[in-house]
C-alpha cells in the first residue's frame, strides 16, 4: 500500500499541489483524473522519487510504502524507483535493443548482472513469466530476438510494462497508457492492468473516463481552480465517484461537462 500525506509541490515559486491525501491500496487499480495542469503527473513523480530530479522541484509531506517513508536519507532512491515502477505515454522500449533485453533492461540499472538469452534459465524464465504478466508472451515467444522497436505501438507499452515488473515492483505507475494507442491495443494494455493489479498495486492517470470505470477500483479527481494548486476534489471508490458524485464539480468533469 502507498499512502501520500498532505504532499505539497512546488516548481521554483509556483506551487502546483496542496494537501493531497490519498492512499493507494495493495491489490487495487486507483485511477487519477482530472483536466489537463491540475498536477496528476507531478503527483506520479513524486511518487517514485522523480519530481526530485527536476531543477528547482520541492516537495513537502509523505509518501510511505507499506508504512515506510521512500524519501527517508537512508533509502537509496534507485530502490525507491525499483519499488514503485513507472510507464509513460509514450511507449519508450529501448528500439534497436532485442525483446529479450529490453524485458531485462530495468535489472540492468537496479545493478543486478543478468546473463544472456538461452544461457541462463532463471533469466529465461523472468522474461517469460515478465511477459506473460504483461500479455504479450504468446504474441512475441518466436521472436524474442527481434528489436523491441519492430513491436507495433500496444505490444511497445506491453513490453515496457514486462520491463517493469521484471523488477518485481510493488507499485507500478502508468501516465496515461493508452492515450497513443488504438481501441484495440487499448483493451488489451487494460486487461493486462486487470491482470496484474493482483500482483502489484497500479496508479493510472488517464482523461479517457470509460477507461477510469473499466480498470479502476478507486478513484480521485485532481483539480487546479483559477491560479490555485492542484488538490483532489473528490476521491472514493469508482462507481459511486461516476455514478453518486458528491460534488457537483466531479459532476461535470465526469459527464464531460468540462
Ligand atoms: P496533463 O493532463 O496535461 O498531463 P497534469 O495534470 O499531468 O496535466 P502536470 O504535468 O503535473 O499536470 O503539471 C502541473 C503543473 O505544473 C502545470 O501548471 C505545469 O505547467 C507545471 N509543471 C510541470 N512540470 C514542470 C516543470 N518541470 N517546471 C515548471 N512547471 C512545471
Ligand atoms: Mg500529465
Amino acid at each position: 500500500t502507498l499512502a501520500a500525506e498532505d504532499v505539497h509541490a512546488w516548481f521554483g515559486d509556483h506551487q502546483v499541489l496542496a494537501g493531497v491525501d490519498l492512499v493507494m491500496a495493495a491489490g487495487e487499480v486507483t485511477a487519477l483524473i482530472g483536466p489537463s495542469g491540475c498536477g496528476k503527473s507531478t503527483f506520479l513523480r513524486i511518487l517514485n522519487r522523480m519530481h526530485e530530479l527536476v531543477p528547482g522541484a520541492a516537495l513537502a509531506g509523505k509518501i510511505l510504502l507499506d508504512g515506510e517513508d521512500i524519501y527517508d536519507p537512508a533509502l537509496r532512491p534507485i530502490e525507491s524507483r525499483r519499488r514503485i515502477g513507472m510507464v509513460f505515454q509514450k511507449a519508450n522500449p529501448f528500439p534497436t535493443m532485442s525483446i529479450y533485453d529490453n524485458v531485462l533492461a530495468g535489472l540492468r540499472l537496479t545493478g543486478r548482472r543478468v546473463k544472456t538469452r538461452g544461457k541462463d534459465s532463471e533469466a529465461d524464465a523472468l522474461v517469460e513469466h515478465s511477459l506473460r504478466s504483461a500479455g504479450l508472451w504468446d504474441e512475441v515467444k518466436t521472436r524474442l530476438g527481434t528489436p523491441g522497436g519492430s513491436l507495433s505501438g500496444g505490444q511497445q507499452q506491453r513490453l515496457c510494462i514486462a520491463r517493469s515488473l521484471a523488477v518485481r515492483p510493488d507499485v507500478l505507475l502508468m501516465d496515461e497508457p493508452c492515450s497513443a494507442l488504438d481501441p484495440t491495443s487499448t483493451r488489451r494494455v487494460e486487461e493486462t492492468i486487470r491482470q496484474i493489479a493482483g500482483e502489484v498495486t497500479v496508479v493510472i492517470v488517464t482523461h479517457n473516463m470509460q477507461q477510469a470505470q473499466r480498470v479502476s477500483d478507486r478513484c480521485a479527481f485532481f483539480l487546479a481552480a483559477e491560479g490555485q494548486p492542484g488538490h483532489i476534489v473528490e476521491q472514493g471508490r469508482t462507481d459511486d465517484v461516476f455514478q453518486r458524485p458528491r460534488d457537483e464539480r466531479t459532476a461535470d468533469y465526469v459527464n464531460g461537462r468540462f
